[in-house]
C-alpha cells in the first residue's frame, strides 16, 4: 500500500477542516440591518431594553383595564401589525415604517387593518357679510347636528373654527357650554382661517393692514381689516387656550400661517406619492395619508395631514378609502347647507367599516399618536409662494396627471380627466 496518497488526503482533510472552522469564525453574525433593513434596525436601536415579552405584557395589562388596541400600542410603545398586508394602489409606505416604533407579532391582541380616518369641518367667517349672525346661527345648528350625529357613531371629528365662530361660541353661555362638551367627548377644537388669498377673507392677516387690504384691492374686495395672526389666535384660545392645529387656507403662502399652528391640513401639498408635489383638496389623492409632511417653517417644524373635499364627490372619498389598507384617510367638508347630508353619508359607511369608531381619529392624535411615518420637505419649498395654475398642480398617481392609473382605471368616474373618457 502507497503511504504517500494516504498523507496527501489526511493533509488535504486537514487544510480543508481548517479553512471551514476559519470561515465559521469569519462570519459575521447575523444583525438586524441584514434582517428587516435599516428602518427596522433604527427602531430596534431606539428600543433598546423593550422586548416582545415586556411588550406583550403591557399590552394584557392595558387591554385587561379595558384600553382599546391602538390605544395600548400607543402607550406602550408598540406598533400594531396590519393583518392585510396588501399596499394600496399609490402606497409607498405602512404603518410599520419609519414611525420608530418596532413591529410585534404573536401576541395576544388583535392586530389592526386600518386605515385610520379622521373628518375635519370647516366653519366660515362670513366676514362682512351682509347676514352674517343668521348665517352664523344656520351654520351653528348644523355643526350641532352633525357633532350628534358623529356621536351615535362614536366618530370624532375636527371642528375648524375661524375667529368670527369663536366669538360666536363665546357670546353664549350655552354655546359655549355645548362646544366644551363636544371637546369634553373627544372632538378636536381647531382653526380654520381665510387669508388675503382667499375668495371671502376674514379680516385677519399675516401682511400688514395696508398691504393685507392692498392685496384685497388687487381682487376687487374691500373687507375690512381686523387684527393679526396673533389676534386671530387670541379669538381661538377663547375657546381652547391649548389650540395648535387647523387649516389656515396657507396653500399658496406660508404668511397667513400663524406661529401657534404646528398642525395643519392646508399645506397645498399631497401627503402621498413623491414628498413636495402639489394638489389642490379636489383631487381625490388628498384623501390619503401615507405620511405626514413636516417642515420647518419661522423656524418652527410643522406637520400637515391632507383631506379631500369628500362633499364634491362622497361616493369617490368612499372609493378612496377602500383601495386603503393601511394609512390614514382624510376628508373635509363645510357646516353649511347642502354640505352636510354628504357627512351623513360618509359617516354612515365609515360606521358599516368602523362599527365601534375604533379608528376614528382626529387631526392632532393622528400626528402625536405617531400613525405615520414623516416625510420631511425643505424651508425653501414650503416658503415658497404658489398661484395655482402657474403651474400644473399634480400629485404623482393623482388625478390631472395625464396617468391612468389603476384605481383610475377601476373607477372610472374618479377621474375621467386622465383615463380619457
Ligand atoms: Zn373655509
Amino acid at each position: 500500500m502507497n503511504k504517500k496518497p494516504v498523507i496527501l488526503t489526511a493533509v488535504v482533510v486537514l487544510v480543508s477542516a481548517a479553512v471551514l472552522l476559519a470561515l465559521f469564525i469569519m462570519q459575521p453574525k447575523p444583525s438586524v440591518t441584514t434582517v428587516g433593513g435599516n428602518i427596522q434596525a433604527q427602531h430596534v436601536r431606539q428600543n433598546l431594553g423593550t422586548d416582545a415579552q415586556q411588550l406583550n405584557e403591557c399590552m394584557r395589562t392595558c387591554m385587561q383595564s379595558g384600553g382599546k388596541p391602538p390605544q395600548c400600542a400607543s402607550q406602550c410603545g408598540a406598533q400594531l401589525t396590519p393583518k392585510n398586508t396588501t399596499q394600496p394602489p399609490q402606497g409607498n409606505t405602512s404603518l410599520l415604517q419609519g414611525n420608530g416604533t418596532p413591529s410585534i407579532t404573536n401576541t395576544s391582541f388583535e392586530a389592526s387593518e386600518g386605515p385610520y380616518y379622521f373628518i375635519a369641518i370647516h366653519n366660515e367667517p362670513y366676514h362682512n357679510d351682509r347676514d352674517s349672525d343668521q348665517k352664523l346661527a344656520a351654520a351653528y345648528s348644523i355643526l350641532s347636528e352633525m357633532v350628534e350625529q358623529a356621536d351615535e357613531y362614536n366618530i370624532k371629528l375636527t371642528l375648524m373654527l375661524t375667529a368670527q365662530w369663536a366669538d360666536y361660541i363665546i357670546s353664549s353661555p350655552e354655546r359655549t357650554a355645548e362646544v366644551r362638551s363636544w371637546e369634553a367627548n373627544g372632538h378636536e377644537i381647531s382653526g380654520h382661517h381665510h387669508g388675503v388669498y382667499h375668495g371671502s377673507w376674514d379680516g385677519y392677516s399675516g401682511y400688514p393692514e395696508a398691504e393685507a387690504l392692498a392685496i384685497r384691492q388687487q381682487k376687487g374686495k374691500h373687507e375690512s381689516y381686523i387684527g393679526t395672526l396673533s389676534d386671530y389666535i387670541n379669538e381661538l384660545q377663547q375657546i381652547d387656550s391649548n389650540v395648535n392645529s387647523g387649516c389656515m387656507n396657507d396653500e399658496s403662502d406660508k404668511t397667513e400661517l400663524p406661529d401657534e399652528i404646528i398642525y395643519d391640513t392646508c399645506s397645498g401639498f399631497a401627503n402621498s406619492g413623491e414628498p413636495g408635489t402639489r394638489a389642490g383638496d379636489g383631487d381625490y389623492v388628498k384623501g390619503k395619508n401615507d405620511f405626514v409632511l413636516t417642515a420647518v417653517y419661522n423656524g418652527i417644524k410643522r406637520h400637515w395631514l391632507t383631506h379631500y373635499a369628500f362633499y364634491q364627490d362622497v361616493e369617490v372619498a368612499k372609493t378612496t378609502f377602500e383601495s386603503m389598507s393601511s394609512g390614514v384617510f382624510g376628508g373635509v367638508t363645510h357646516s353649511v347647507a347642502g354640505q352636510d347630508e354628504a357627512l351623513y353619508d360618509l359617516m354612515a359607511f365609515l360606521h358599516e367599516n368602523d362599527p365601534t369608531g375604533e379608528y376614528s381619529r382626529t387631526l392632532s392624535e393622528v400626528i402625536e399618536e405617531h400613525l405615520l411615518p414623516e416625510e420631511q420637505i425643505s424651508e425653501e419649498l414650503i416658503s415658497q409662494k404658489y398661484t395655482s395654475g402657474s403651474s400644473k398642480p399634480t400629485a404623482s398617481g393623482s388625478c390631472g396627471n395625464g396617468i391612468c392609473d389603476a384605481l383610475e382605471e377601476a373607477h372610472s368616474e374618479i377621474c375621467p380627466y386622465d383615463c380619457g373618457s
